[in-house]
C-alpha cells in the first residue's frame, strides 16, 4: 500500500467518522506507519451498501456490521464528535473528552432513513437484530410500498420483489425518471424495465402527503397513503422510506460554518484540504465534490488525503484528486442489475457478480473487493 515513513511524536492524525472513507484513510495511514486515531460514534463499521439485502434476507445483516476494535485495536475510539477547535487543535467528544490532532481527516458522511442507513448508536448485535426484525415485518406484509425512487428506493423495491415475488410491491416516486440524475437515460430506463418485469407497480410523478403520520418499517393492516395529485389513496400494510439523505455536519458546523456548501458538505481544494486549512481534509460524502456520493469515490478520496498527509510530512508534492466519471451500479435483486462505469453501460451479467454472494466480493474488477482488513 505504501512505504513507511518515520515521523516525530507530535504527529497524530484524527479521523472523524469510520464509514467507507474513514476506514480507507485509517488503513492507508496504518500502511504508512503514521500514528492515527479513528473516531466513530458506533462500535462497528456498517456496510450500508448491502443494507437492503440485509432487510429481506435473514442472516445477512451480521455480515454487514464489522467491529472497529477487531481491526484497529487501540487506534479506534468510540465517541460522538461534537466540536472541533482549530486553534488548540482538539476534537471534543460528547463525553467532554478532548483528542489532540496535528492533522484532521473529516469523514462524517451522510445519514438517512433506516434501512438504507443505520442511524442509531447502539451495540452492533442490537443493530443486527433491527435488520432481522425488519425481515420479519416484510415477511408479514402482503402489500409493501417503497416511498422514494432514487437509487436506494429502486434497489429496495427490487430486493423485496425478488425474495418475495408473491407480495404486491409499489414504488412511489415524485419524479418521472427513476434512480439518480447522474445516470445515463439508458440505465434509468433499464431500471424501470427491470422493476416492471418483476411486477413492481410504479406510481410516478406523485408525492405522498401524509408520510409523517405513518410509522415506517412496521407491518400494520390498512395503512393509507395519500397522494398529492388526483386525491388517490394507496392502501398497504408496510411502508419503507427511501427518501431524505443529509450530510452529517453537526461535528464541524461551528468550526467550519464559512466553508460549508449549501448541502452541509465541506468545500475542499484539489488536494481535498478544507479551503484555507492545510492540515484538515474532508473526504467521502461530507466533501463537496461534483460527482455522485458513493462508497467507491469515498475510498479514493481517503487514499488521496492520507497520501497528502504523508507527502506533507516528508516534503513531497501533494496528490491531486480528479473527480471520476460516473460509475454507479444498481443491484436489482440478486439476479438482476444495471449500472454505468465511466460512461459504459453495464448489464445484468456484471450485476449478478455484484452483491450476489458475499458483500463486495466481486463488485468490480478494480479494488473494491477489500473493504476492510479483517
Ligand atoms: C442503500 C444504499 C446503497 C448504496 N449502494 C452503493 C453502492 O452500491 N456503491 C457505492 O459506491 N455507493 C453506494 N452507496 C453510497 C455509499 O453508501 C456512501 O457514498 C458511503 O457510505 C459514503 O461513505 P462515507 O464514509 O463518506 O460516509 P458514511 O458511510 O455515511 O460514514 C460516516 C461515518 O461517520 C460516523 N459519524 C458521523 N458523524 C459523526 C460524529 N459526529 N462523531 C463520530 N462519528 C460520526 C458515522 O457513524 C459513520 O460511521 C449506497 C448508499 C445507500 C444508502
Amino acid at each position: 500500500m505504501g512505504a513507511k515513513v518515520s515521523v516525530d511524536e507530535s504527529v497524530r492524525v484524527v479521523i472523524v467518522g469510520g464509514g467507507f472513507a474513514g476506514i480507507a484513510a485509517a488503513s492507508q495511514l496504518k500502511s504508512f506507519g503514521i500514528p492515527f486515531l479513528l473516531v466513530d460514534m458506533r462500535d462497528a463499521f456498517h456496510h450500508n451498501v448491502a443494507a437492503l439485502r440485509a432487510s429481506v434476507e435473514s442472516g445477512f445483516a451480521r455480515k454487514t456490521f464489522i467491529s472497529y476494535k477487531e481491526t484497529f485495536q487501540d487506534n479506534f475510539k468510540q465517541g460522538k464528535v461534537v466540536g472541533i477547535n482549530l486553534q488548540t487543535q482538539l476534537v471534543t467528544l460528547e463525553s467532554n473528552e478532548e483528542l489532540p490532532f496535528s492533522h484532521l481527516i473529516i469523514a462524517t458522511g451522510s445519514n438517512g432513513p433506516f434501512p438504507g442507513k443505520f442511524n442509531k448508536v447502539i451495540p452492533k448485535d442490537h443493530a443486527i437484530q433491527l435488520y432481522e426484525d425488519l425481515v420479519k415485518e416484510i415477511q408479514k406484509a402482503k402489500h409493501v410500498v417503497v416511498v422514494g425512487g432514487g437509487s436506494t428506493g429502486v434497489e429496495m423495491a427490487a430486493e423485496v420483489k425478488t425474495d418475495y415475488p408473491e407480495k404486491e410491491v409499489t414504488l412511489i416516486h415524485s419524479k418521472v425518471a427513476l434512480a439518480d440524475v447522474q445516470l445515463q437515460p439508458s440505465v434509468r430506463k433499464t431500471v424501470k424495465e427491470i422493476l416492471l418485469r418483476k411486477g413492481v407497480r410504479l406510481i410516478l410523478a406523485q408525492k405522498v402527503t401524509n408520510l409523517n403520520q405513518v410509522t415506517p418499517n412496521v407491518a400494520q393492516e390498512n395503512i393509507e397513503l395519500q397522494l398529492e395529485k388526483n386525491s388517490e389513496v394507496v392502501t398497504c400494510d408496510l411502508v419503507l422510506c427511501c427518501t431524505g439523505f443529509n450530510i452529517s455536519s453537526s461535528s464541524y458546523s461551528s468550526a467550519f460554518g464559512d466553508k460549508m456548501a449549501e448541502d452541509g458538505s465541506l468545500k475542499v481544494n484539489e488536494y481535498l484540504q478544507v479551503e484555507g486549512h492545510a492540515n484538515v481534509y474532508a473526504v467521502g460524502d461530507c466533501a463537496f465534490i461534483n460527482e455522485p456520493k458513493m462508497a467507491y469515490n469515498a475510498g479514493i478520496h481517503a487514499r488521496v488525503a492520507a497520501t497528502n498527509v504523508r507527502n506533507s510530512l516528508i516534503g513531497k508534492s501533494l496528490k491531486t484528486y480528479i473527480p471520476g466519471a460516473v460509475s454507479m451500479l444498481l443491484s436489482m435483486g440478486r439476479n438482476d442489475g444495471v449500472g454505468q462505469f465511466n460512461g459504459f453501460y453495464l448489464g445484468s451479467f456484471f450485476m449478478i457478480m455484484y452483491k450476489s454472494g458475499d458483500i463486495f466480493v466481486s463488485k468490480s474488477w478494480k479494488d473494491m473487493g477489500q473493504v476492510m482488513p479483517r
